[in-house]
């Protein structure tokens, strides 16, 4: 099962993504992950994505959609997997549903975790990440265990810079300028499912599961 999430940034789809991930057996990808897991590492990759993820912009496509390209040819990737965080913009779309007809695959859903821009404000100040292994937390929606710290490596959490608050509303502006076309996109291609991400998180993935199946 192949499977892309949209939605704003702060609406959960990272979370629904993982869970996706570990019920259907299959890889969850997010190019956000990538790119802060190469600027870890000091890598040339990661070099070129800081600047834009700091700024809250998209990094550029001809960067992105190799790199994605690259990981879904993976071996682990034969029985499908979860694209959180890509594409973002119409050309990585067209990108990505070339490169698959060129295999003669195809995506099987588009599911679009849908909240209003004053409910993300809210919800992102709120956010924490472990930078050490990608998970991430809500202080109210979704805590750790331990305030502060990753349940699963021991890690103190942080407030990514890109979760700051003036970062989200620049976030929020290029989301509805190139991404957000994406749902009109795949709503054309007839993969489109709209789920309401205001539900709590175990609610909306309910409402994903009874649409992809047992
Ligand atoms: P995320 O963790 O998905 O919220 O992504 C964090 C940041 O990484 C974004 O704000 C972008 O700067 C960058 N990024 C992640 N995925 C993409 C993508 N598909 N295209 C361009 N930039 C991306």
């Amino acid at each position: 099962m192949k499977i892309i999430m949209l939605g704003a940034p702060g609406a959960g789809k990272g979370t629904q993504a993982k869970k996706i991930a570990e019920k259907y057996e299959i890889p969850h990808i997010s190019t956000g992950d990538i790119f802060r897991a190469n600027i870890k590492g000091g890598t040339e990759l990661g070099m070129k994505a800081k600047s834009y993820m700091d700024q809250g912009q998209l990094v550029p496509d001809d960067v992105t959609i190799g790199m994605l390209l690259d990981r879904i040819s993976a071996a682990d990737c034969a029985n499908g997997y979860v694209l959180d965080g890509f594409p973002r913009t119409i050309p990585q779309a067209e990108s990505l549903t070339k490169a698959l007809s060129e295999r003669g695959e195809k995506m099987d859903y588009a599911i679009d975790v849908n909240v209003p821009d004053e409910a993300i404000v809210t919800r992102m100040s709120g956010r924490r990440a472990c930078l050490s292994c990608g998970a991430t937390y809500h202080i109210v929606y979704n805590p750790p265990k331990k305030a502060d710290i990753c349940d699963v490596c021991g890690e103190k959490l942080v407030l990514r810079d890109d979760d700051k608050p003036e970062t989200v509303q620049k976030r929020l502006t290029v989301y509805h300028e190139q991404t957000q076309p994406l749902i009109a996109y795949y709503k054309n291609a007839g993969i489109l499912v709209t789920v309401d991400g205001t539900k709590n998180l175990n609610e909306v993935f309910k409402d994903i599961t009874d649409v992809l199946g047992a």
